[in-house]
């Protein structure tokens, strides 16, 4: 029997400011815009409760770059629903 769930939520050191505690997530993340985006989902994204940052690592960097170079023999095309935040307009109009 594997117990996944201590290896998802290991204790991890925040790289900003040192407290044990801080927590993977995986997040989607969209580089580029528009016909050109790249989306990439999964990305561990390291979320620190102590200090409130969120950053990714450096191999987490490197491999995003590698997937935007390579992006043809990465991606899947998917059909996309884009939505665009509409709050964000409005106060100025
Ligand atoms: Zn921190």
């Amino acid at each position: 029997m594997v117990d996944r769930t201590g290896a998802q939520n290991k204790m991890r050191r925040c790289d900003n400011c040192g407290k044990a505690g801080a927590i993977e997530k995986r997040i989607t993340r969209i580089y580029g815009r528009g016909s050109n985006a790249l989306v990439i989902e999964n990305v561990p994204v390291i979320t620190c409760p102590h200090c409130g940052v969120s950053y990714l690592e450096a191999k987490t960097l490197h491999e995003i770059e590698r997937i935007k170079l390579h992006r043809k023999s990465f991606a899947k095309q998917k059909p996309l629903d884009v939505a665009t935040f509409a709050l964000q307009k409005a106060a100025a109009l």
